[in-house]
């Protein structure tokens, strides 16, 4: 658990709708849980064989599709690299073509390169040891690395170390801002927080398994349902959690001219996001 504002004591979160729960009644966040899961039941995350690769599939999916990701992580393992000694023996250039699909594939192979230059000079090429520890510790650990970020970090923590540590990105922000409880512009860390402190609504050693499902169907809804243009909220098991000023009304879904899903559109999104939001927001049209 890392060290964060409360998320009651945020007038950002608060100011965007962040409504005071009622004494004994479950936190927003956790009934959104109940409802996705009901509707899609647990998602099995994070797809990998292994820790490492779970770390190498975090790298990989920055700013990219998890498709992409996939057809790179095939090559990695059709050519016998997968592996800290076959990365590490691999020259730059190499490792950027075999990794070519995953997108700024240069980019990341120098990160996939330091990663697991570290991992095998720092902790004898052992992922278990690179995370062991605090969970705040070993965060402050992986964030050092050259090209890992608070998602990254949080991914490998969770997935690969099983760590409480809950995993924020641009669908979670949509979603969340969509349904008020979050500004447009709070930040990695107050998102994290907010979620962290809202969702102990289990045992502590079950909470890694809990986050990593609800991360994954905060990401499946956000695929199918929630998307940048036109959410479709009319048959999303998020509806009744919309604030009642955005919630579709009876009547209001519409059918699109070629379609045969019935949809409804929101109304605007009330404050100005932020660039960063737009930049992540723009990478999963
Ligand atoms: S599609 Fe609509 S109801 Fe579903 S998560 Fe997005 S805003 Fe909420």
């Amino acid at each position: 658990m890392t060290a964060h504002a409360k998320p009651a004591d945020s007038p950002r979160l608060r100011s965007q709708g962040g409504r005071a729960k009622k004494p004994g009644s479950p936190h927003p966040l956790a009934k959104a849980y109940d409802l996705l899961f009901a509707a899609h039941g647990p998602q099995h995350w994070w797809p990998a064989d292994s820790p490492f690769e779970v770390c190498v599939g975090a790298i990989l999916t920055q700013n990219t599709s998890w498709t992409n990701v996939e057809r790179a992580i095939s090559r990695l393992k059709s050519a016998g690299r997968l592996s800290v000694s076959g990365i590490y023996s691999l020259s730059p250039t190499a490792l950027a073509e075999l990794i070519r699909p995953a997108g700024y594939f240069n980019v990341k192979a120098r990160r996939l390169s330091e990663f697991v230059r570290v991992l095998r000079e720092d902790f004898g090429g052992s992922v278990s040891r690179l995370l062991a520890g605090r969970t705040h510790d070993v965060r402050n650990r992986l964030l050092a690395i050259h090209g890992i970020g608070p998602e990254t970090a949080d991914s490998m923590l969770l997935y690969a170390g099983g760590h409480a540590s809950f995993v924020v990105d641009a669908y979670t922000r949509r979603i969340f801002g969509r349904h008020g409880w979050c500004a447009p512009q709070a930040s990695y860390e107050e998102l994290k927080s907010l979620c962290e402190a809202s969702l102990k609504n289990r045992p502590p050693q079950e909470l890694p398994a809990y986050w990593g499902d609800y991360h994954a169907q905060l990401v499946r809804i956000g695929k199918l349902r929630c998307r940048q243009a036109e959410p479709l909220c009319a048959d999303c098991p998020l509806r009744p959690l919309l604030p009642k000023a955005r919630r579709p009304q009876a009547g209001h879904a519409v059918r699109r001219p070629r379609g045969q899903v019935a949809r409804a559109t929101l109304p605007a999104m009330t404050g100005p996001p932020t660039a960063d939001f737009i930049r992540a927001d723009a990478l999963l049209r």
